[in-house]
């Protein structure tokens, strides 16, 4: 590998959320040189950059659907009290959550990237891509001081979020004009865990129905949906500027520490740089308004402060690719079964209105879990490029269950493999699917029913 202004390597993977992390370090694990640029200067994406937590889902209501790199890390994290492992769901929407540590995440992701030799190339973001006929040859990444360097892989990894590089290279894309909204996330402390959970069994009416009877808190870890009647009045009265129904937040690791998910931005392009840069705005101005609320109105705030605001506003939805299968909600619905399977998902189908201040939400059908093909990461334009994470080939709403990030850490694991494969084989990734299932296998992932792990027990017990 040559760094400098031209690298070359077996694989680029562009973006360094959790499916790019995930995808880099398996193609590495295969065998591949791989180059991971990222254009803020930390890995983990939504996970870090905007405080998305906790993880879920890792379980389908029978047993796990979740493992190879995403598990490893779970444990790995839990190893150094930066993660609670897999807790059951206090709100009630999925199986399992799993709360994780942001900062305790970036180190360790980064640390990965070391360990397996991947280079990580902070701070660059993409400026140029060059086709020749239908195959990427080469990637031009822009550092912030207008620096250049061109990257040039037999292979290419679009894991960006937003689909840049597909769509830059010219793969068919879509965004829905009722994207989902964005939400600027934020950390409050010194919550008191205990009143929240009294209000919460007095006034179960009050949060969502889904919810544990006896509270949200379980075994000193907290999520809460609801408090709709202290925000119906709020909105009404004028107090309460945020178009949403209910306030939602979770617990991280840190006691007393909640990680409140709940201004709401809509209207928002997610893949325009002024329209985010508004967003931001507006989503500081609900930040504080919320927070003022909840600190003056609701039960267990009383002492609470903010903390922690994310760098930067949480997109939900953007581009997506229009692949090979486009994947929708009658394949979640119905289980769905793939002969090209490379990952599982369990996530209800959860949708924040982008229209007003709903969230309507759908369980899984039948078994509660559901196949990803491999066709879903790829597309019919350009030869040599995968796409992973939240952007692959689904439907507006198959796609409100794929984007949760245990799904998108399993697909971008998928996504390393075939690549590193195809680099190493020269050949198309459908060709040579049964190498590509059996690597996943061989690095713990579940793909068919099968390797699907009954812990469900042991969730139970928090
Ligand atoms: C508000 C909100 C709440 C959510 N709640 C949950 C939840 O409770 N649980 C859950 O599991 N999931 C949740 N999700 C979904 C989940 O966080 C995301 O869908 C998932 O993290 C996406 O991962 P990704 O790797 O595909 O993309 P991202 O995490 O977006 O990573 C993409 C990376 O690519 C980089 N990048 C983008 N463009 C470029 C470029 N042009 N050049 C270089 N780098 C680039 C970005 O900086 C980023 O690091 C939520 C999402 C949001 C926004």
């Amino acid at each position: 590998m040559s760094v400098g202004h031209k690298m070359k390597v077996d694989v680029l993977v562009l973006g360094g959320g959790l499916s790019g992390a995930a995808a880099a370090f398996e193609a590495a694990r295969n065998g591949a040189t791989v180059a991971l640029a990222e254009r803020s200067f930390m890995l983990g994406g939504a996970a870090t950059l905007s405080l998305v937590n906790p993880w879920q889902t890792f379980h389908s209501p029978s047993g796990r659907v979740i493992g190879g790199f995403a598990q490893e890390l779970t444990e790995k994290l839990r190893a150094r009290g930066h993660s609670l492992g897999h807790l059951p769901d206090p709100v009630g929407f999925a199986t399992s959550v799993t709360p994780i540590d942001p900062d305790g995440l970036r180190s360790a992701l980064d640390e990965e990237a070391k360990e397996r030799g991947v280079a990580v190339l902070y701070g660059h973001r993409l400026r140029d891509a060059e086709m020749v006929e239908n195959r990427l040859r080469s990637v031009t990444l822009e550092d912030e001081h207008l620096g250049t360097i061109c990257v040039r892989a037999p292979v290419f990894i679009d894991a960006t979020g937003n689909g840049d590089l597909s769509n830059m290279a010219g793969c068919r894309m879509e965004i829905d004009s009722d994207c989902q909204p964005m939400t600027l996330i934020f950390t409050m402390d010194a919550v008191d865990f205990e009143a929240v959970a009294a209000y919460h069994r007095a006034r179960p009416e009050e949060f969502y129905e889904g919810a544990a009877k006896d509270g949200p808190l379980r075994g000193g870890y907290i999520g809460v949906s609801g408090f709709f009647e202290h925000v119906r009045r709020a909105r009404e009265s004028g107090r309460l500027m945020v178009p949403r129904d209910r306030v939602l937040f979770f617990g991280n690791t840190r006691p007393g520490q909640v990680v409140v998910n709940a201004t709401r931005v809509t209207g928002k392009h997610g893949a325009s740089g002024t329209e985010l840069s508004e967003a931001m705005r507006e989503g500081l101005e609900q930040t504080k308004n919320l927070a003022d609320f909840m600190t003056s109105e609701l039960p267990g705030f009383a002492r609470a402060r903010v903390v922690r605001i994310a760098d930067q506003i949480g997109v939900r939805e953007t581009r997506r690719l229009i692949g090979r299968y486009v994947m929708d909600e009658n394949d979640i619905h119905a289980n769905a079964n793939f002969d090209d399977a490379i990952a599982k998902g369990a996530f209800p189908l959860d949708i924040h209105s982008g229209a007003d201040a709903s969230l309507s939400y759908e369980k899984v059908s039948g078994k509660g879990r559901y196949d990803i093909p491999l066709r879903c990461l790829l597309n019919s334009e350009v030869e040599n490029l995968l796409t992973v994470g939240k952007c692959i080939s689904v439907t507006h709403k198959g796609f409100s269950s794929t984007r949760v990030m245990p799904t998108c850490m399993a697909v971008g694991q998928a996504g390393g493999a075939a690549a590193a494969l195809s680099a190493k084989m020269k050949r198309d990734p459908e060709e040579i699917y049964p190498l590509i299932r059996d690597a996943l296998r061989s690095a713990g992932a579940i793909i068919s029913e099968e390797d699907i792990v009954n812990d469900i027990d042991a969730l139970a017990l928090g």
